[in-house]
């Protein structure tokens, strides 16, 4: 493993790997949940040391940083302007920039904010060639036309392509308030004519996160929440100014009232969000997974899969029902929730790894669940990545657009930057 400190000790690695066709595997945190951060035999470049905030400018609306940078470390240093950086990964305690850009990453505010390749505007980044050249892309303003994009071409590249080892991202003002509302619903079409309704009301949600009703059930287990929640549940957070707080805070109440949500709770700024809990079922999605399928497995062990899909949110009822089919089929208990603003779900499944049946199986079911949002007109990945666990996923949504033609186009763009593949080599295509 190397650690690197700066760019130059990145430079002289890959000119050395370079020369001696040797594998190098950039890593940030490791917690891609596609296996794209995973190394083979070769070098492990790890960016963890270097992780500085150079510069911030409020004027320039802009915050350079090196790519170890952790997410929120790089939001704590904002805060002190009264800025932060809007993608917000539930792994951001550990998340890096670098990390992030690689993957492309989303998160709760995608709502409103989208991914990482709306928030980089430059890169500092270096190549995987006989002199490990050390290059600018980008600008420092939004507005920028520089030939093809290589921006957005290095993000969610998964470090198969180039090195980052700077980033200049937009930064934007801290919300004057956020107000929140959790709803349940005992029909999903109901919840699904709220977000339809929110979205005609010209509301912009900045959270709109969803559960279905098995999954509340099972979370509500887990946190041993007190009170009677049951049904479908809806997140909603609009960030707003001060004064508009309560009158929209009425409006989408009245919204999910008419729309006959079953019980309703409200906030009108995050503080009061938080000690009321109401972030708290969503956010135990994962941990109540793992507990989940613990109780299911006969070694003790468990691991995740967390499928990543994206499908039209109105079609959301029945991607839910398909989506519970499968569970039934391949008998895997099933934990399903998601940004239901943008249509990403995560339906996540745990099995025992020392279970070579169970592993058949959650294999299968991960396939087919990618199939499915294809069907639906979605994505099989719309943050976490293609990394080693997607490639068939990749191939075949391409093939669903007619032709591989994108695909060839892809590798022909791996061959340019990195000739003898050396820069995290089997991942993306
Ligand atoms: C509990 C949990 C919750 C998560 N929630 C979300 C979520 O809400 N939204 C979401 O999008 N993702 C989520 N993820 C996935 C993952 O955390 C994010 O994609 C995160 O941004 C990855 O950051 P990292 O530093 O761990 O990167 P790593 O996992 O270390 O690397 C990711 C990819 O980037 C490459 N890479 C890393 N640094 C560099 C660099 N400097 N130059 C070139 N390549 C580099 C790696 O080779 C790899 O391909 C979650 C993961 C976990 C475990």
């Amino acid at each position: 493993m190397v650690l690197a400190e700066n760019a130059s000790d990145v430079s002289r690695l890959l000119a050395f790997a370079h020369k001696h066709n040797i594998k190098v595997y950039p890593q940030g945190s490791t917690t891609s949940l596609s296996g794209s951060a995973l190394p083979s035999d070769g070098i492990v470049l790890s960016l963890e040391r270097m992780d500085r905030v150079k510069h911030v400018s409020v004027v320039d609306g802009i915050a350079v940083t090196e790519p170890g940078v952790r997410i929120d470390d790089l939001n704590i240093e904002l805060a002190r302007y009264g800025y932060m950086f809007p993608v917000d990964p539930a792994s951001s305690p550990v998340a890096t920039v670098g990390g992030a850009i690689n993957s492309g990453a989303g998160g709760m505010r995608g709502a409103k904010y989208g991914t990482m390749r709306d928030w980089v505007l430059g890169l500092e980044i270096v190549l995987p060639d006989e002199e490990g050249t050390v290059m600018r892309i980008g600008c420092k303003t939004v507005k920028c036309r520089q030939g093809y994009d290589l921006v957005r071409l290095i993000v969610g590249s998964e470090g198969t392509l180039a090195v980052v080892t700077e980033a200049t991202l937009r930064i934007m003002p801290l919300p004057e308030a956020v107000v929140t509302v959790l709803a349940f619903f005992e029909e999903l079409a109901d919840l699904v004519n709220t977000v339809v309704e929110i979205k005609e009301e010209r509301l912009q949600p900045l959270i709109m996160e969803f559960m279905d009703s098995r999954t509340v059930e099972r979370a509500v287990k887990f946190l041993e929440w007190p009170g009677k929640i049951r049904g479908h549940m809806l997140l909603v957070s609009i960030d707003i100014n001060y004064e508009a707080a309560n009158r929209i805070l009425d409006r989408l109440e009245r919204i999910v009232e008419r729309n006959g949500a079953s019980l309703v709770y409200t906030a009108s700024n995050l503080e009061e969000a938080n000690r009321k809990g109401l972030f708290d079922l969503r956010r135990s999605l994962f941990p109540a997974q793992v507990a989940l399928a613990r109780s299911t497995t006969r070694s003790g062990k468990v691991l995740v899969y967390v499928e990543d899909i994206a499908v039209p949110p109105s079609r959301l009822a029945e991607a839910v029902e398909r989506l519970r089919a499968l569970e039934e089929k391949y008998g895997l208990p099933m934990m399903l929730g998601g940004h239901i603003g943008d249509g990403n779900l995560h339906p996540a499944v745990g099995f025992d790894p020392e279970d070579a049946d169970a592993r058949k199986s959650v294999e299968a079911w991960f396939f087919n669940v990618m199939r499915l949002a294809v069907e639906f007109g979605g994505t099989i990945s719309a943050e976490h990545g293609i990394g080693v666990m997607k490639k068939e996923g990749l191939k075949m949504e391409l093939e669903s657009l007619g032709s591989l033609k994108a695909l060839e186009l892809m590798r022909a763009i791996k061959q340019v930057f990195d000739p003898k593949g050396i820069l995290n080599p089997g991942k993306v295509v």
